[in-house]
């Protein structure tokens, strides 16, 4: 059987850069795909990363991407993987430029797709003053009035971390909070204020948020808020789905220690298989997803298949 790769890699974010960073140091071939849509690419600095805390998101890729111009083997297309079918030996998968390919191995590198809000603001204000994330975005707004919109299992994992930060805290849950009275007494101890109503809209000046409208009561002034999305997040594609491959309650594939999904052949690694999203954990995950499609290839070779 003829192969155009070892490995196609679906996403050329921090998670898909790592991979093939793993791949390239042991020589193997791989095919980087990308269409141009990384989840941080609203906001203007990527913090949280040793040696390149504050760094501009597309500066980092672009370094990362540098670094792989040594190694031979791995290659880029700049356009969407459509599909990828499981094939007698290894898989195939249509490029939007219409070709195809065949390979042993698949990462899924796609990352999620970020749910806004439909009102009014969101949209403009994502990544500059309404976060996904106070180890990212919390220490440049520390001290200021903040909110946070979150109404899930989740919401009380994040709300101490945004208290921590805020000089006065209120929590939106967009509609009737779904938690109890225990719940609620822990917000009033810690003095959090606690709005059930819907969410109408941000009042903003460019990047800054200056107040979070309510349907039926006068707006909030707020200086930034945090946001987290209902569950289970979605996926920028369902490829991983189309393979057979498991997801957890959260949305996310299930993969062992290397990165392996339930499918053979098959991998994930990044903001596809963990609900702590960060550039460094995704770059971590996609490492340990290489080296697991290394691996498999080499654990193939040696046992003659
Ligand atoms: C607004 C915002 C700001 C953030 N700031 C920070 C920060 O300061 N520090 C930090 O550590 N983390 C930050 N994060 C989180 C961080 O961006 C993610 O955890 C990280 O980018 C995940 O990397 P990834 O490679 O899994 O996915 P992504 O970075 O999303 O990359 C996935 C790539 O796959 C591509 N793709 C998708 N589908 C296909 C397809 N079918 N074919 C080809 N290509 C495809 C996309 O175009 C994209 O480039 C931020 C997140 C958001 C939303």
């Amino acid at each position: 059987m003829k192969f155009d790769y070892e490995v196609l890699i679906i996403g050329g974010g921090p998670a898909g850069l790592s991979a093939a960073l793993s791949l390239g140091r042991m020589s193997r071939t791989a095919l980087v795909c990308d269409d141009s849509r990384p989840r941080n690419a609203p906001s203007s600095h990527l913090n949280n990363f040793p040696t390149r805390d504050g760094i501009h998101p597309a500066e980092w890729r672009r370094l990362a991407k540098k670094d792989l111009e040594k190694y031979q083997t791995i290659r880029f297309f700049e356009g969407s993987v459509l599909s990828v079918e499981k094939a007698v030996s290894g898989f195939s998968a249509e490029l939007s430029s219409g070709i195809r390919v065949r390979f042993k191995k698949v990462i899924l590198a796609y990352g999620v797709e970020d749910t806004f809000l439909p009102v009014p603001g969101f949209r403009e204000l994502w990544g500059k003053s309404i976060f996904h994330c106070p180890y990212c975005h919390g220490f440049e707004i520390r001290g200021s009035r903040l909110g946070f919109i979150s109404n899930s299992e989740m919401t009380f994992h994040m709300l101490p971390l945004i208290n921590a930060l805020a000089s006065d805290l209120i929590l939106f849950t967009n509609g009737k909070a779904e938690f109890g009275e225990e719940e609620k007494s822990i917000l009033i101890k810690n003095n959090v204020a606690l709005i059930e109503e819907k969410i109408s809209g941000f009042i903003f000046e460019g990047e800054q948020l200056k107040a979070v409208s309510l349907e039926n009561s006068e707006p909030k002034e707020r200086q930034a808020v945090f946001f987290q999305p209902t569950l289970p997040f979605s996926l920028k594609s369902r490829i991983g789905e189309s393979l057979g491959c498991e997801k957890n309650q959260f949305g996310f594939y299930k993969v062992n220690e290397r990165g392996a999904t339930n499918v053979d052949g098959v991998f994930a690694c990044g903001d596809n298989v963990s609900p702590a999203h960060s550039v460094l954990l995704a770059a971590a995950s996609g490492t340990m997803a290489g080296i697991g499609a290394v691996s498999a290839l080499l654990g193939e070779e040696f046992n003659g298949n």
